[in-house]
């Protein structure tokens, strides 16, 4: 486990107030019991309840504590994967099911938010920036094909004047504009979804993680001081998953990514960053993110590392790229830094599925989850309701363990990382 604590930026800027959430304890029974407090499980959760279930929701430590409540927080449509990974394994129709769920997903963060006045300074506005002039042909060729074969017209190509009136910077020769993306609080946004789940009659106990599973119908799960019998589980537990469901060892890999808060940069400054309030992620394959957050830091994101250890310089590369691009803030006070645990697959598709009858789980966003998991536990709540073909849209994307077992899985991926960040210097 990465032992990065969640305190945060985030934490220290948490609005929502939630119900008391005691531990669980003794022997209850429930219709389901979900398992993990990020947005999955909150999503699911809630939107089992609003279909008249009685639901559980046991969280391992504090509401937020994974990567929902760490992340970014950037709002987009599409997968962690290339819309063609998905076309090649399911053909183009299936694809573009896909593709337009994601567009949905991004909706649904929206009219969450609204519905359940979730104070979490939503905006749209996102830039997919080229670093070099490899990305700019890979950017327009990427939007071509986007409005040719998905008919996605919210992608504009800006350079120039037009680009710095988005983002005041010389280090990207061009970006694709994304009216459908944008960025929100991701752990005002988590607390906000909990809390609607309570108020539909949703009973939280944090600090109660599930230590076992017994399969069955009804099912168990077991916990530190007591267990629930339920007819379904759903389990949003993603990257911090552990050993819990073996079932589901090797499909994910654990990747930490690092996030730094500057001090609070004025009016002036900020808008001489971002004007527009957008955010923006680079080109790289081992990319860099950013955007403002309302109290105006600059919230820069980036950087992997597998095994659970912060990068060596870290913060000195890190205050380096910020400097670079934004001469300006050369030096400027960093007051938070850090890290949280993405699900990778191997294919970077997310991972949806079933054991057995009644336990499922969706998993595996690979850095993309922040408007897909609100989508996928609205999803898990429809196949428990028994419809479940959206789900199996999705259930049916193949998915393959990690090669090299548990030894060499780790140094394998650090291989393969390190040939994409190679690629990425030319
Ligand atoms: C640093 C960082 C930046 C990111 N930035 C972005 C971004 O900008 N945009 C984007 O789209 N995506 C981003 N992501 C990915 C995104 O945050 C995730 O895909 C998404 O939040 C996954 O939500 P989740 O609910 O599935 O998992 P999580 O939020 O990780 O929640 C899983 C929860 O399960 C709990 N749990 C685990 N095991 C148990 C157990 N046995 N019993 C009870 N509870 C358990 C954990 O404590 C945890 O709270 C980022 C991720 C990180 C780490």
């Amino acid at each position: 486990m990465t032992l990065t604590s969640p305190a945060s930026y985030y934490r220290d800027t948490a609005k929502v107030r939630l119900a008391d959430s005691p531990r669980q304890a003794g022997q209850q029974r429930y219709d389901v019991c979900v398992i993990g407090g990020g947005i999955t499980g909150c999503s699911a959760a809630l939107h089992l309840a609003e279909r008249g279930y009685s639901v559980v929701l046991l969280e391992a430590h504090e509401l937020g504590f994974g990567a929902s409540g760490r992340s970014g927080g950037q709002i987009l449509p599409g997968l962690g994967t290339e819309m063609t990974t998905v076309e090649r394994a399911l053909g183009r129709e299936r694809a573009r099911d896909i593709w337009e769920m994601s567009r949905e997903a991004v909706r649904l963060t929206a009219e969450l938010v609204e519905h359940h006045a979730i104070p979490c300074d939503l905006n749209w506005g996102y830039l997919h920036a080229a670093v070099k002039p490899r990305h700019v042909r890979e950017l327009c060729e990427f939007q071509a094909y986007m409005a040719r074969d998905y008919g996605y017209t919210a992608l504009n190509w800006l350079e120039g004047d037009a680009l710095r009136a988005h983002v005041v910077t010389d280090a990207y020769p061009g970006a694709l504009y994304e009216s459908e993306g944008g960025h929100l609080h991701p752990l005002n946004y988590t607390l906000g979804l909990a809390r609607a789940a309570q108020q539909a009659g949703v009973t939280i106990h944090e600090h109660s993680p599930a230590l076992a599973v017994r399969h069955g119908q009804p099912a168990t799960v077991v916990t530190q001081q007591g267990e629930i019998v339920t007819d379904f589980i759903v389990v949003g537990a993603n990257a911090y998953l552990g050993r819990l469901l073996p079932e589901l060892e090797g499909r994910l890999m654990r990747a930490a990514n690092y996030i730094v808060a500057t001090e609070p940069l004025g009016d002036t400054r900020a808008a001489q960053v971002l004007p527009c309030n957008d955010a923006l992620s680079d080109a790289n394959f081992v990319l860099d993110y950013y955007r403002l957050s309302a109290d105006k830091r600059l919230i820069y994101g980036g950087e992997v590392s597998y095994g659970g250890r912060e990068p060596r310089g870290l913060r000195q590369r890190i205050d380096a790229k910020i400097a670079r691009l934004f001469p300006l803030l050369k030096g400027v006070g960093i007051d938070y830094r850090w890290g949280g645990d993405v699900a990778i697959t191997l294919n970077r598709a997310p991972d949806f599925g079933r054991l057995g009858n009644n336990v499922y789980y969706a998993q595996g966003y690979s850095g993309h989850g922040m408007a897909l998991a609100g989508l996928a536990g609205k999803v898990l709540a429809e196949t428990i309701a028994g419809q479940s073909e959206r789900f199996d849209v999705f259930a049916a994307m193949p998915h393959r363990r990690f090669p090299g077992g548990e030894r060499l899985r780790i140094p394998l991926l650090v291989l393969a990382t390190n040939f994409y960040k190679l690629r990425d210097r030319f």
